[in-house]
């Protein structure tokens, strides 16, 4: 992909903090962290959210990740982490080349998931998770 950022990061084309590197995938330091050590992984192969990856491409990124946790655990000691992927715009995806955050988390790092839910009846539950279940295999 030719104007795709994260494709110019794999081919060299923009420089970045790399933290590690395979055949398959590529993780480096964000450019703009929500805090320290704040890493994205992502395949090297162009694909712009998970549905554009198979199995074994998905679990090679997910193997990075892991490696990536036990590197930031190692290296600064976090208190906990956030995985993240931002899946389409209205989910907050800027960067249409799949990627994970890694956010390591501390007490205290003025970090903030915090949303009103809802709550769905139990036969509103029943009826969704039958509909979702249907169209997977
Ligand atoms: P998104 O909102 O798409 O999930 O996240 C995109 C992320 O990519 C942001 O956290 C942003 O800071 C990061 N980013 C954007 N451009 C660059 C870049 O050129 N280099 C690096 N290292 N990170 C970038
Ligand atoms: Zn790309």
């Amino acid at each position: 992909m030719d104007d795709c950022i994260f494709c110019k990061i794999v081919n060299g084309g923009i420089p970045s903090y790399t933290v590690y590197q395979d055949d398959d995938t590529l993780a480096f330091l964000d450019i703009n962290p929500n805090t320290q050590g704040h890493t994205l992984v992502i395949p090297k192969k162009h694909a712009a959210n998970i549905t554009d990856m198979d199995d074994k491409d998905i679990a090679s990124l997910f193997r990075t990740v892991r490696k990536v946790v036990s590197g930031l655990q190692a290296a600064i000691n976090p208190e906990g982490f956030n995985l993240v992927v931002n899946h389409g715009e209205v989910a907050g995806q800027v960067i249409h080349h799949f990627h994970c955050h890694v956010i390591p988390r501390n007490t205290g790092d003025g970090i903030e998931y915090n949303f009103e839910g809802f709550t769905p009846s139990p036969e509103e539950f029943q009826e969704l998770a039958g509909k979702v279940a249907e169209h997977i295999n």
